[in-house]
């Protein structure tokens, strides 16, 4: 598997995003979904997939403590495209239990409570977004951290054992920005107010100016603890963006 990425990574070394992203929605179609936070680079990808086909699979986690900053971007961006986001929600009966038991902000409380928090909210549903496809599309740049230096476009998903395409690995921050204004992507306005990563609204803070991009999120854990899960490369977890993730 490794060596077919090698070769597919040759391929697509000196591809577009918006080829990339053509490439994989018009030979898979159904088969591959654009994971979306909502956020810039997925924004971004959302028009490059809408624009390889209006029937593109795109899903949303909704843990159910997003920003209605979010909420509101989904829906502008459902009626600008004109698409409908496949929501997936946490388990019901789970999310019941957990709060009934150690309450509605208990991420506060430890390392293991917020871990259980992102299990049942978000990582056991992305599981089940990723049981219906065999590849994913991802909004992940290189740039957007040290863990992410040796991404690669395509790689192999063992976590989730589907392939992922990342065809923003390349960018910079100010080329999707870029991107944004010219083509007129709505977007989430949190990104105004120094929220350069956005996830759920309890465990997301603006940033100074200076700070690590990553400093708005489970802010109150030291930079080793800050995972949850959404991403794991050779066994490691990376840290998402933004991110739904
Ligand atoms: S980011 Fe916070 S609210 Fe969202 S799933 Fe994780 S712990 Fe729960």
């Amino acid at each position: 598997m490794l060596a077919s990425m090698d070769a597919l990574n040759r391929d697509f070394e000196h591809k577009t995003a918006q080829e990339i992203v053509d490439y994989f929605v018009k030979t898979m179609g159904q088969g591959v979904m654009l994971a979306s936070s909502l956020g810039a680079e997925d924004q971004v990808l959302t028009h490059m997939a809408v624009n390889a086909s209006p029937s593109v699979r795109i899903f949303v986690l909704d843990t159910g403590r997003l920003h209605p900053e979010t909420y509101l971007v989904m829906a502008q961006t459902q009626k600008k495209y004109d698409i409908k986001h496949e929501i997936y929600f946490p388990n019901q009966d789970h999310v019941e239990s957990m709060v009934r038991e150690k309450g509605i902000n208990l991420f506060y409380e430890s390392i293991a409570n917020r871990k259980e928090c992102c299990n049942i909210r978000k990582v056991e549903p992305l599981k089940r977004a990723l049981s219906t496809c065999t590849a994913w599309i991802t909004g992940l740049r290189k740039s957007q951290g040290v863990t992410r230096t040796d991404m690669k476009v395509i790689e192999w998903d063992a976590a989730h054992n589907i392939i992922k395409i990342n065809p923003l690995a390349n960018w910079s921050e100010e080329e999707v920005w870029t991107y944004i204004k010219q083509n007129e992507i709505p977007y989430n306005t949190l990104h105004d107010q120094r929220y350069p990563s956005i996830g759920c609204a309890p465990c997301t803070r603006a940033v100074s100016p200076g700070e690590d991009v990553r400093a708005g999120r489970w802010w109150w854990e030291t930079p080793d603890q800050k995972e949850c899960g959404l991403h794991i490369k050779d066994g490691k977890i990376i840290h998402p963006t933004k991110d739904q993730k």
